[in-house]
């Protein structure tokens, strides 16, 4: 697929355009940050590549992936979440939960977590 025609049907990069309304926190060149529509924990916020990129299956840069969790660990300090913790989520393919498929890492803080997530 194009990009022009991710352009068109993504959602996320709708959100990266600018084409549909969001509640973006962050954003450079890279990398576009915004509250998940349907939050899990206090702070939810989704954390994506502007690059269309499906799922984890296709990220092919390390570069892309690094960043997306120095970011999220940027954020969650910044967030005042360092010592309190905070959980980061990337679902891959529909049988782990991932509904929107331009890759995604969640950022979730603000409640306590458990393990197994299910
Ligand atoms: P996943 O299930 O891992 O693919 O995560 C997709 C996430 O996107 C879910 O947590 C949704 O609540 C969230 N979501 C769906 N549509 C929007 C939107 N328009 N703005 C913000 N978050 C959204
Ligand atoms: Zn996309």
């Amino acid at each position: 697929m194009t990009d022009t025609a991710h352009e068109t049907n993504c959602l996320f990069c709708k959100i990266v355009n600018h084409s549909i309304k969001s509640d973006i926190v962050y954003e450079d060149d890279t990398y576009c940050v915004f509250k998940d529509i349907n939050p899990q924990a206090p702070l939810h916020w989704l954390i994506i590549p502007k690059e269309h990129i499906d799922s984890l299956n296709e990220l092919d840069s390390i570069e892309i992936a690094g960043g997306l969790l120095k970011l999220a660990a940027k954020l969650a300090k910044e967030q005042g979440y360092e010592k309190e913790g905070y959980r980061t989520v990337i679902n891959c393919q529909a049988g782990a939960g991932q509904t929107v498929f331009h890759i995604h890492l969640h950022l979730l803080a603000g409640r306590s977590f458990h393990w197994p997530p299910g």
